[in-house]
């Protein structure tokens, strides 16, 4: 699985980062550090990525199954 930030979508809410500080985590303007990226999930982390995917109230993180062409 991978994970994608939507830059223009995140509002630093910083719920993402707080129910899955192994996956991700803050800048110091308290938005995600990781927005504007993709990358695979590992296997182990799979759980917090669906939270933080869960926990986003601006819809900024997306799981896909393939790696976006
Ligand atoms: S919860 Fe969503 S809006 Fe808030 S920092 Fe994370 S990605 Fe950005």
């Amino acid at each position: 699985m991978y994970i994608s930030i939507d830059d223009a979508k995140c509002m630093g809410h910083g719920r993402c980062y707080g129910v899955a500080p192994a996956l991700l985590t803050d800048d110091e303007e308290g938005f995600v550090a990781e927005r504007g990226q993709c990358w695979k999930v590992p296997d182990d982390l799979l759980g917090d990525a669906q939270d933080a995917a869960d926990a986003c109230p601006e819809g900024a993180i997306a799981l896909l199954d393939q790696a976006p062409v």
